[in-house]
């Protein structure tokens, strides 16, 4: 199979690749065209996913596709962008019909879920590795950024920590668990649900915003970083499920939470005043800690006292990457 027909085939054919609303023109061309409405901005962000790197080798690729748009969608979510579309550049060793059509499944599955529209791409030879791309909607001036965290306000997330990482060890066979235990944490990693309408429901309340990637944490020092302010969290607030406590205890779901990547849910510095209307609507609120002078990260135990954090969250270039 050519290269035209495997694009034709598998992804200018998928229903997400069908067009709509913000796409004047999708695949097929030189380049995609994006319509914007009046007075609002064009958010835009990239992942690449390399084999062996960021999913294991034998990775189910319909789970795969799922999860490389999600992650990806994760970060328009964290600005309280609404998805338009995204292009998806795909390295391939070989084309398998069986494995690309999985893939464009569970792709176009996410697709669907997130309302975005594939518009584009590219499609080479060579060891896999998937980058996309996701272009979303912000009203103009509003979009959540890292930068404007205020000494006072709340440190929230949005939803229960630490279940990508642990569910990493069932997927790495690290681990075994029941089902009951292992088929919620393996649905979070597989399919991620970036908090779009969160995200959205957040513009004009929250001060600051970010997607954790890279473990609570870590994730918060950016926050603290680009807002000039300090962020301290309360271990004994950490929101943790039944389902990661039963997999790894206490102390590796409190690990997880603190440490572990891929969670793609959204932290987020909030104004006390917001927090019981944005309860009372029913969004997935937890406070977790708050804003404070200073600089820095820091984890608080239940006596408000300073504690040691327990290891970092993952970096390719980091002091201990390569
Ligand atoms: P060009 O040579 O102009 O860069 P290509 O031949 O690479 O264009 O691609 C032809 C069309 O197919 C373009 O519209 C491109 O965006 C789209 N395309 C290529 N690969 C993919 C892919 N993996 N998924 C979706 N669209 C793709
Ligand atoms: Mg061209």
């Amino acid at each position: 199979m050519g290269e035209f027909e495997l694009i034709r085939h598998y992804f200018a054919a998928a229903s997400c690749a069908r067009g709509g609303e913000g796409v004047a023109l999708g695949i097929g061309d030189d380049c995609a065209l994006l319509e914007l409405p009046v007075g609002e901005q064009l958010a835009v962000s990239t992942d690449t996913l390399v084999e062996a790197v960021h999913f294991p080798a034998s990775a189910d690729p319909c789970l795969l596709g799922q999860r490389a748009l999600g992650v990806s969608l994760s970060d328009l979510a964290a600005m309280g962008a609404t998805p338009i579309g995204f292009t998806l550049a795909l390295t391939l060793p070989r084309a398998e019909p069986a494995w690309l059509e999985a893939f464009a499944r569970g792709l176009d599955r996410m697709a669907q879920q997130c309302g975005a529209r594939l518009i584009g791409g590219d499609t080479t030879r060579g060891p896999l590795s998937l980058t996309l791309s996701v272009f979303g909607r912000v009203p103009a001036g509003q979009a959540l950024t890292r930068a404007g965290a205020r000494v006072g306000d709340l440190l929230c997330v949005g939803g229960c920590l630490g279940e990508g990482a642990g569910a990493l060890e069932l997927v790495l066979g690290r681990r075994q668990a029941v089902a009951e235990v292992a088929e919620p944490l393996l649905a979070r990693y597989w399919s991620p649900q970036p908090q779009l309408a969160l995200g959205q429901a957040l513009l004009g309340k929250a001060t600051a915003a970010l997607d954790i990637s890279d473990g609570l944490l870590a994730d918060c020092g950016h926050i603290a970083a680009a807002s000039g302010v300090a962020l301290s969290v309360e271990q004994a607030r950490l929101p943790i499920s039944a389902a990661l406590l039963e997999l790894l205890g206490e102390q590796g779901a409190r690990r997880c939470a603190l440490g572990g990547g891929d969670d793609y849910l959204l932290a987020f510095t909030l104004p006390p005043p917001q927090l019981a209307g944005l309860q009372a609507a029913g969004w997935p609120v937890q406070v977790v800690g708050r804003v404070e002078a200073g600089q820095g990260v820091r984890l608080l135990d239940e006596q408000g006292r300073s504690i040691a954090a327990p290891a970092q969250g993952y970096q390719h270039f980091g002091a201990a990457g390569v």
